[in-house]
């Protein structure tokens, strides 16, 4: 029996968002479980699609104890503050010295966090982690599919293992099977080969979906060249929304047999390479996929618009009202739109009370330059407290707490408010509103991908729609300035190349 030091820091930076990630951000959560420590962290993760409930529960399994850490995520955003950084940081080292001697540690991270005064979040916290445990102590993390990954994280742990969906329905099960790998070798004793390559180019994360191509048949690649070759094997498309050096894609693996590693690494690389020109994704603006949705739509079959550029989960805040505005314009007929982030609007909702109108100014509270509210007169449909549990096979067991909601109508269009930022990933934040997500004919959703876990099950047709938002679905739209020279911006796009000084 092994004694295994359990931690966990996720944030995924959006270095172009309009807000940081500060020390109460990881507090609340932001839809994570909130920053807990130590021997509570077991308890409150126990049950939910979370990394280190999976590895907890398969270290317990195979007859380890574990020792929690810390463990703590925000909603994804602009830069996690230097104060968050160290606080959080400063905690999973402090207590980790404390612990007296482990057999391993196991952290559950994402890998794409840019902090105020470091690029590199997670390859930083691994360092440290490694200066506290030393070189003969085990140390494997499981990571997000949008890490950044670096040199510095590769070569500071033992083994890193991603998710290999998106939407992630496989967080648990990526934290089983980093666990399962710590036991590996712990049992033999032995460290693990590494290998580690880069792509050229970026990509948008709609075109990152699993479920689609060339994705899907990329990580069933995957998959074979593991048995193959006795590998465990990742491919991270990145998070193509962090300017610094080591934003991108990457492939890697772990095993006893650093050559055919090596071989497996290369070959996954070169597949993903090839299939360059298949990540290119069509986007519709707005009112064309107003309008193509109202042609479709049908209750019991409705048209799902992805307003992906303002996605919570990629450091939008959810408040942007470009979609909006061209629904209402149309009047489309049975549409709903959700969730518009806004606790001013939800707490007016509230004070006027259901079943009366009002003047609001929805949205657009960010202070983006040019981005003004959306006023006119709604009438409050419902009105709820913002807290239940989701049901989708991504969220299920999350239990949200999304402060005051409300429902708002205008003619045919139906707004759901909501108080704390989170991404419109499980139909139970609809329904809690008393809106059946089946029986719209017109679903705007603020989300990139997350949605189709949930909703493509349920949607005639999905369009990803590029409304005003600081999450772009093309990386060659930011204005980037610290990427690598040379590397192209999407999929045979033009390449960055830095400023004349
Ligand atoms: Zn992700």
């Amino acid at each position: 029996m092994a004694r295994i030091a359990v931690g966990g820091f996720q944030h995924e930076t959006n270095t172009f968002a309009p807000t940081t990630a500060d020390y109460a951000a990881f507090e609340s959560g932001g839809g994570w479980p909130p920053l807990t420590f130590g021997d509570a962290i077991a308890p409150r993760l126990d049950g939910a699609n979370i990394p280190a409930a999976g590895a907890i529960d398969t270290l317990h399994a195979a007859g380890h104890s574990t020792v929690g850490l810390a463990w703590g995520a925000a909603s994804p955003s602009a830069q996690v503050t230097r104060d968050a950084f160290e606080r959080i940081a400063g905690e999973i080292v402090r207590r980790l010295a404390d612990a007296g001697p482990v057999d391993g540690v196991y952290l559950d991270l994402h890998g794409a966090m840019v902090a105020e005064h470091i690029d590199d979040g997670e390859g930083e916290l691994l360092a440290r982690v490694r200066g506290i445990v030393g070189q003969r102590v085990p140390v494997i993390a499981s990571l997000d599919l949008h890490a950044n990954v670096t040199r510095a994280m590769v070569a500071r742990s033992d083994a890193l293992v991603a998710y290999r969906t998106y939407p992630h329905v496989d967080m648990a099960a990526t934290g089983e099977r980093a666990a399962r790998l710590l036991c590996d070798v712990l049992r033999h004793g032995a460290p693990l080969a590494k290998s580690a390559r880069t792509l050229d180019f970026l990509t948008g994360i709609p075109s990152q979906c699993t479920t689609i191509e060339p994705a899907r048949t990329l990580y069933a690649l995957l998959e074979r060249l593991e048995q193959e070759h006795g590998a465990t094997l990742s491919f991270t498309p990145g998070f193509p929304m962090a300017d610094f050096p080591e934003c991108g894609m990457a492939v890697f693996g772990m095993g006893v047999d650093e050559a055919r590693i090596q071989v497996a690494v290369a070959a996954l690389r070169q597949a993903v390479a090839d299939a360059e020109g298949d990540f290119h994704l069509d986007l519709y603006l707005p009112d064309d996929a107003v309008r193509r949705a109202m042609q479709r739509g049908a209750p019991g079959a409705p048209v799902v618009l992805a307003d992906t550029q303002d996605n919570p989960g990629a450091g939008g805040n959810g408040d942007t009202t470009g979609l909006l505005a061209s629904l209402l314009e149309h009047d489309a007929p049975g549409s709903v739109l959700g969730l518009l982030i806004d606790p001013a609007s939800a707490r007016q909702a509230h004070a006027i009370g259901a079943g009366r109108s009002s003047r609001f100014r929805l949205g657009e509270i960010s202070g983006v330059p040019g981005h003004v509210p959306l006023e006119g007169e709604f009438v409050v449909e419902r009105l709820a407290e913002g807290r239940f549990t989701c049901t989708g096979p991504m969220f299920h067991g999350f239990r949200m707490d999304l402060g005051p909601m409300a429902l708002l109508r205008r003619g045919n269009v139906r707004v759901v408010l909501a108080s704390v930022k989170c991404q419109a990933a499980d139909q139970a934040m609809f329904r809690h509103l008393g809106v059946e997500p089946r029986e719209a004919r017109v679903l705007a959703l603020k989300s990139s991908v997350h949605f189709r876990a949930d909703f493509e099950p349920i949607a005639r047709e999905v369009l990803v729609v590029a409304a005003p938002g600081p999450a772009k679905a093309d990386p060659a739209a930011f204005a980037w300035t610290r990427l690598r020279p040379g590397l192209r911006l999407s999929p045979h796009g033009p390449a960055f190349a830095p400023a004349a000084a």
